[in-house]
């Protein structure tokens, strides 16, 4: 293609071609719905309004993102032809390194359009949805695990508030994306898969509604037979910038990787690691080795990360240890958590799919009984994660008892994230290649028997053993503190 000249007449905004007003190249709005289209040339993103067209910004280039929907396939989603129209890049503030994206996939014969967005193994859909004739509530009176009343959408709840700015894109946009500027957003979930997203913007426009779901990559077919799956991500190895190790990126989505040989918490930008400072050593070693694979509920996991958390109830400090499992981009993350030689495996839970009534919360249609709420804080940390984990960090951490396991509510001042703790059995922790750790050091005893306490910080009468080990540490942690720096907790799972 060649660039065309700039003397070719303007064109009316409503044609679907016309002169970029940035550069001059010729724009081609395609998709009759698009509000804004990225130049292939200068790269602006271009605003059409009633008034003509508008220069908002210039994107960055592309971030690579892997996905079979690049701008101009084609397909068929239930019984209707789509085509890709464009896609979206954005990155939450303070966390350049973990960007997403989001598809416009367009449906030429009704004009309608959707976003479609991929993360750890889900498939999302969003479309634009009319603001409640009442309105949204104001952000500052948004918090995670709050109620959004959305009058005609139903009642959702607040997975995460939080601040955003798009990064790149191309092609065509339902939405006129401003590069660069930093706008405010509450993801909101609702029972069933149900997902939304509020978009605040700057504060200077009327907020604007995102609602879907999730869906089912099979009911989309391409024309071109390849299956709708994202590629796999590679995993990678990067070299620690202090001591040179190698170590393993196994997720495109890490963000942290604090180097099991030297202790250096470092930030992955662009595929390589920034250090940040040493990180204090963990006083023990993982049970389970960094980098151990094993077979857990029909999964493959690699166990990426390792975490030493505690607690203090009436002034006694209560510690457990939690494993990171990678299942891939396809399945996403699990949990291990230890406890006075107890196991159990963690799973993350949609906040829509539970109802919290602060003395129990209902999931499934099961009751799950309000068992203690604490303060976790993470002591010792090591191996790759997904957010930005820091030493000293806390979440409220709250435990709801039920009839097959436990619901487990972690919540910051933006985020709230549940999983699903269930007992591990001894065979499944030795799927990892570990022996069965009955009297081992400071494991304790009583693994894997009757018992169905199992993991968190809820074994309020934990050993004496874990005490005094626990108050060793305290004591040996007096002159490691300070830790690294880095951006706030940004919690668990996907967020738009
Ligand atoms: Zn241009
Ligand atoms: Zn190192």
């Amino acid at each position: 293609m060649t660039r065309p000249s700039k003397m070719q007449p303007v064109s009316s905004p409503l044609d679907r071609q016309a002169a970029c007003p940035s550069c001059g190249a010729t724009i081609t709005f395609k998709f009759a719905g698009a509000r804004a289209v990225v130049c292939e040339y200068c790269k602006f993103a271009i605003a059409r309004t009633d008034r003509g067209l508008h220069p908002i910004g210039r994107m960055a280039e592309l971030l690579e993102i892997p996905t079979p929907l690049q701008v101009g396939v084609t397909g068929t989603w239930g019984e209707e032809q789509f085509e890709v129209e464009g896609r979206i890049q954005m990155d939450r503030a303070g966390a350049p390194g973990a960007p997403w994206q989001e598809i416009l996939v367009a449906f030429p014969m009704s004009g309608r359009s959707t976003w479609v967005a991929y993360a750890q193994g889900r498939w999302y859909a969003t479309n634009d949805a009319e603001l409640p004739p009442g309105g949204v509530p104001a952000i500052s009176a948004l918090g995670p695990g709050s109620d959004v009343d959305l009058g005609p959408h139903g009642t959702w709840v607040v997975s995460e508030v939080g601040q955003r700015r798009v990064v790149s894109g191309e092609g065509a946009m339902t939405t006129v994306p401003t590069p660069g500027v930093v706008t405010r957003y509450a993801d909101i979930s609702a029972q069933g898969g149900g997902f939304g997203t509020i978009d605040y913007g700057d504060g200077t426009q009327q907020p604007e509604l995102y609602l879907g779901r999730q869906f089912d990559p099979r009911s989309l077919q391409l024309d071109s037979g390849l299956p709708l799956e994202a590629p796999e991500g590679k995993a990678a190895v990067v070299e620690c910038p202090n001591c040179g190790g190698d170590l393993p990126l196994l997720s495109q989505q890490a963000e942290r990787i604090i180097c099991q040989y030297c202790g250096t918490a470092s930030d992955v930008r662009e595929g390589n690691l920034a250090a940040l400072g040493p990180a204090p050593r963990p006083p023990i070693q993982p049970y389970v080795p960094i980098g151990a694979e094993g077979d857990v509920r029909g999964e493959h996991y690699t166990v990426c990360g390792f975490v030493i958390r505690s607690c203090m109830v009436e002034g006694v400090v209560y510690s457990w240890r939690e494993y990171l499992l990678f299942g891939g981009d396809h399945v996403g993350y699990r949990w291990l958590m230890e406890e006075d030689g107890k196991w159990s495996f963690a799973e993350s839970v949609e906040a829509g799919d539970v109802t919290d009534l602060g003395n129990m919360a209902m999931l499934g249609g099961r009751p799950h009984n309000f068992k203690q709420q604490v303060q976790a804080k993470v002591d010792y940390v090591v191996g790759e994660f997904y957010w930005k984990i820091e030493i000293g960090e806390t979440v409220d951490a709250t435990e709801f008892q039920g009839p097959d396991g436990k619901l487990s509510r972690e919540r910051t001042a933006t985020e709230v994230n549940y999983s699903f703790v269930t007992p591990l059995a001894p065979h499944e922790l030795q799927a990892f290649g570990v022996a069965p750790p009955a009297g081992a050091g400071l494991i304790g005893a009583g693994f894997g028997g009757d018992d169905e306490e199992a993991g968190g910080c809820r074994n309020i009468l934990g050993t004496v053993v874990t005490i005094i080990i626990v108050i060793i540490w305290v004591m040996m942690e007096v002159d490691g503190c300070g830790g690294f720096v880095g951006g706030g907790y940004s919690g668990g799972g996907w967020s738009k």
